[in-house]
């Protein structure tokens, strides 16, 4: 048995940055997260956090410790299995061996081990029964434990327990929750009245004032680098040779009560009611108590193996998260939320327009107002943007024309008065003669130096609500709510015909040109446009949504896609596959929403531009609720997140829990059922899975998005479970979990079993043989014994037994004989008119039940008393024999021939109808015409005349043969030699 899975190192600092592009993102860029008691925490005041090597986060808190797996709690305690002493988890420790610690209120002390028991270290009578504050491990092994108001403890390695109290002039009574130990084992201690230090050797030292240190509440930690930093009211001070240097005042922070210094080197500081503060390559930033975080006590700190940081406070447990996506929102001076077009001009300023009017980006990223008086007064609202050859900005709006810019100064509006046909315009598109086309409620202008010019007198030219433009080469590209044209060199209109390419497109969102080919985005999909033709990517081909507004293609090969429903990414490699019609699997689509930092992942259409690129290739995004960036540095890291550790959960035995880490052999013809996790905290709904049990499974198999697997009916043999994890679009943790078990055959499969059950059939069998033996034996001594009069009896028995069997075969050949005559003519060997009654009996019942049909003849030989008169009766059976034969052979093997009598014979043919009917019997005619039966009888012609009726209704064979023999009378009648069916005149 085995249970393992990634190591993560804990409360270690990663692998170094490599510069700014790991820098992090200002704490404003951060997801929070939050859990309390509703999602599943047994209490709302987090004590501590940890996290095991295993990738398991675990929660300190009044109700039990809590293991969590990024989807749901686990809580220990005392009713729990396994479980705990008292309820009360005062600090989690993960020592350097990996192993986490725990000790509670009573002063109990617990480690985990392997087997997911709690092993709790015996108690001397010297160890205090109080809650022990903190507790770590020194580079000796030695694990020291802070007692509430007593004092050290000291754990070694073999075992034994020392109790220190404290020198009477040590305030170690009013000790605070934190102790720390330096890399020279020195063991510094928070107290309320200073910091407190006991070196190697035992001597205890003081710092206050002389030391550069407040007096009152002061308490140290260690970072995972090794310095000491040292918290006062408001103050931070690092350890510094034999002094301590102030570093940083935060006036009116109050007290602190939690530090972390993260793997970018920024410290955290947790306050007792002031919320968090951060204090890193930003400066100083503070996530204050508010609508998310509650005013109380930050009790703990902690950053996990994926660099998110866990807030445990008295009011529930926090995580602040970094995402793909930054937001700005009027909370950045933008006019309005509802942002709908994003242009960077060729100074590089960053412009923003929707429903809150027109913004700029000012130096340090925040926005500013650039006023748009509208024509009904209030600030106009902002649907498009575009820049000039001459540098001039264009803003197109709700009501209100379009205004132009010059230096980031209003020059001037122009509006239905100057000829522009609706004050709507959603499009802008400028040319590189300097003139810009403006796409309004009613058709396209052209706008240059000189005025507002109609569009040319084109025929086709869309004259309705314009919703895209783009200047592409000589060419106007005009999408609209009724599809897309082409205005080709200012003299003719191509419309596209978006319909050819299937899917229904009505709306034209936006053109993009990419490597020389148009991309057209659509309400039913994106168009590609190439050589005059169109290909359509959509639903079917894998994209996830159906309307698309903007495609932006990023500097990495990957086009990005903005929707109502997200932004979504994919290889642009894999777009143009799929218009090639060259792709062999579905689009792998990604899409972001508001959980990756977007303010909404409602996009903008028709408006424009609703996405770009901007020149330091980061991407922007028009939302309904801000505007959205993301940068390549983030995603990459995004897409490097090492895969999630995999662990084994749980497993159950036809659905009882199984202590499956130390039952390694489960009995045969069970349901078996692991329960896995991948221990990624960023987005566990999107972590994938696969697994392989090695002795089934050939490969691995993946699972999608499911966490258990099932094994039903295993057959006996050893098998061990692999389970990894993977992020999406990432790599399958290196190291699978797995578990190794044996599953023991049933009863009936058990080798022993089977050989006793084999055993036992021998032994039957012999006991068989001796037995058989045995009588045989016993007989043959009889025998012996009466030989003689037996012999004697026998041979007179011989006899008179074969006398009876002679007599038997002459019986039985006799009886064969007889049963034949009763259903055979001896003189042709044709079925006689007995058999001829049971078959045709059963087949007219048959063919009447089923509805088929049935025909039935009667052949007389004509004239045939003249034969026998003329010749003689030998010559007569002679001919009748021939006669036989000759119809036997012009029929078919189903048709059924008897002779009924004399020179009459019957034909039965089932499944025929009466026309077919007659033909047969007609053939059969010829055939007796043709036949050279009169050589037989000796120069006398051979004919016969023949009566053919069909089955009708459900009437009985009389009825049947009357009819038949009534068409027979009649074609004598005729003349002989003739066919007559029944009902024919
Ligand atoms: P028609 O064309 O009207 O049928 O004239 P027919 O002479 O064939 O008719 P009829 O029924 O008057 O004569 C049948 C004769 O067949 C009478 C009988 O002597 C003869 N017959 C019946 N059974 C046998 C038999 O097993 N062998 C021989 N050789 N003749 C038989
Ligand atoms: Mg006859
Ligand atoms: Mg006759």
């Amino acid at each position: 048995m085995a249970a393992e899975g990634n190591a993560v190192a804990p409360k270690a600092a990663p692998a170094a940055a490599d510069g700014a592009a790991t820098a992090p993102p200002p704490l404003r860029d951060y997801a929070i997260d939050a859990w309390s008691s509703r999602n599943g925490l047994p209490h709302n005041s987090l004590r501590d956090m940890a996290q095991t090597p295993d990738g398991y986060l675990w929660f300190a808190t009044w109700e039990g410790v809590v293991r969590y797996n990024g989807v749901a709690f686990t809580v220990f305690d005392r009713g729990s299995e396994p479980g705990l002493r008292d309820n009360g988890v005062g600090a989690l420790y993960v020592d350097p061996q990996g192993r986490l610690w725990l000790s509670d209120s009573r002063g109990n002390l617990a480690w985990l081990a392997g087997n997911g028991r709690w092993e709790f270290v015996e108690r001397t009578p010297q160890w205090p029964q109080a809650l022990i504050h903190d507790l770590a491990m020194d580079g000796r092994g030695r694990l020291w434990l802070l007692f509430e108001g007593h004092g050290l403890g000291c754990l070694h390695p073999d075992g034994r327990f020392d109790y220190l109290a404290a020198p009477p002039q040590v305030p170690l009574r009013a000790s605070f929750p934190r102790m720390a130990i330096d890399a020279g084992d020195r063991i510094w201690i928070g107290t309320l009245d200073g910091l407190v230090m006991r070196d190697d050797a035992g001597r205890w030292h003081r710092f206050g004032a002389d030391a550069g240190l407040p007096s009152g509440l002061v308490w140290p930690y260690v970072a995972p680098d090794g310095t000491l930093w040292v918290a006062a009211e408001g103050q931070v001070f690092r350890h510094h040779g034999n002094g301590f240097a102030r570093v940083h005042a935060l006036p009116g922070a109050g007290h602190f009560t939690s530090m972390l210094q993260d793997r970018h080197g920024a410290l955290w500081l947790g306050t007792e009611n002031r919320g968090v503060a951060r204090i890193g390559v930003h400066g100083v930033e503070w996530l204050a108590p508010g609508p998310v975080l509650p005013r109380g006590r930050i009790a703990s700190l902690l950053e996990d193996a994926e660099g998110s940081v866990w807030v445990g406070a008295n009011g529930g447990l926090f995580r602040l998260r970094e995402t793909l996506f930054s937001s700005w929102t009027r909370r950045d001076g933008l006019g309005g939320d509802y942002v709908r077009a994003v242009l960077e001009d060729r100074d590089g300023t960053l412009w923003v327009g929707g429903g809150g009017g027109l913004d700029r980006q000012v130096p340090g990223g925040g926005f500013r107002p650039v006023p748009l008086p509208g024509a009904g007064g209030g600030t106009a609202s902002v649907l498009s943007l575009a820049q000039g050859a001459d540098g001039d900005l264009w803003v197109g709006t709700f009501a209100d024309g379009v205004y132009r810019l010059r230096d980031g100064v209003l020059l001037r509006r122009y509006g239905q008065a100057d000829g522009v046909p609706s004050g709507h315009v959603r499009a802008l598109a400028a040319d590189r003669g300097g003139a810009v086309w403006v796409g309004t409620r009613r058709g396209v202008v052209r706008i240059d130096a000189a005025g507002v010019h109609p569009p040319p007198p084109v025929p086709d030219l869309p004259d309705g609500l314009v919703t895209a433009l783009a200047v592409i080469g000589e060419d106007l590209w005009i999408g609209s709510v009724a599809g897309a044209s082409v205005l080709r060199g200012g003299t003719r209109v191509e419309r596209l015909d978006l319909d050819a390419a299937g899917g229904g497109a009505r709306t034209v969102f936006g053109f993009q040109q990419v490597d020389g080919r148009t991309w057209i985005a659509t309400d039913r999909g994106l168009f590609r446009h190439r050589d005059g033709g169109l290909a359509r990517i959509g639903l079917e081909q894998g994209l996830p949504v159906d309307a698309v507004f903007q495609l932006v293609p990023d500097r990495e090969g990957a086009a990005w896609i903005t929707s109502n429903r997200g932004v979504l990414r994919v290889p642009m490699a894999a777009l143009r596959e799929h218009a090639d019609g060259t792709a062999r699997r579905p689009l792998a689509v990604q899409r972001y929403t508001e959980i990756d930092g977007l303010p909404s992942a409602q996009g903008n259409g028709s408006s424009a531009p609703a996405a770009i690129l901007r020149r330091d290739g980061t991407l922007w995004v028009a939302t309904a609720a801000g505007i959205a960036s993301a940068d390549p540095a983030r995603l990459r890291r995004y897409l490097d997140r090492p895969p999630p550790p995999a662990v084994i959960e749980s497993v159950q035995l036809d659905g009882q829990a199984l202590d499956w880490r130390s039952r390694d052999s489960l009995p045969g013809g069970a349901r078996v059922t692991v329960a896995y996790a991948g221990l990624s905290y960023l987005l566990p709904e999107r972590i994938g899975y696969r697994t392989r049990l090695h002795g089934l499974d050939e490969d691995w198999i993946e699972r999608g998005t499911q966490r258990a697997v099932e094994f039903i009916g295993l057959p006996p043999g050893e098998y061990t479970l692999e389970v990894a994890a993977a992020h999406p679009e990432g790599g399958w943790s290196a190291q699978p979990a797995r578990w190794t078990f044996g599953v023991r055959p049933l009863w009936w499969q058990r080798t022993d079993v089977r050989a006793a059950a084999l055993l036992a059939v021998l032994l039957g069998l012999f006991a068989l043989v001796q037995r058989y033996r045995a009588s045989n034996r016993r007989l043959a001594r009889l025998v012996d014994e009466r030989t003689d009069d037996l012999r004697h009896q026998a041979s007179r028995l011989e006899a008179a037994d074969r006398e009876k069997q002679e007599l038997l075969d002459r019986l039985s050949a006799h009886a064969e004989l007889l049963e034949r005559h009763a259903y055979q003519d001896a003189l042709t060997g044709l079925p006689n008119r007995r058999a001829f009654e049971e078959v045709a009996t059963r087949q007219l019942a048959q063919a009447s039940a089923g509805g088929a049909p049935l025909a039935l003849a009667i052949l007389d030989i004509d004239h045939f008393k003249r034969i026998n008169d003329e010749r003689s009766h030998a010559v007569g059976d002679e001919v009748l024999r021939d006669f036989a034969r000759v119809i036997r052979q012009a029929c078919r093997p189903e048709d059924f021939l008897a002779r009924t009598g004399g020179e009459e014979f019957v034909l039965l043919l089932p499944g025929v109808e009466l026309p077919r009917a007659r033909e047969v019997c007609e053939r059969v005619r010829r055939a007796v015409e043709r036949s050279g039966l009169e050589r037989t009888a000796q120069g006398l012609a051979v004919t016969v005349s023949v009566g053919v009726a069909e089955r009708a209704g459900a009437h009985g064979l009389d009825v049947l043969m009357q009819a038949a023999d009534q068409a027979l009378y009649r074609a004598k009648r005729l003349g002989r030699n003739r066919v007559q069916a029944a009902g024919e005149a």
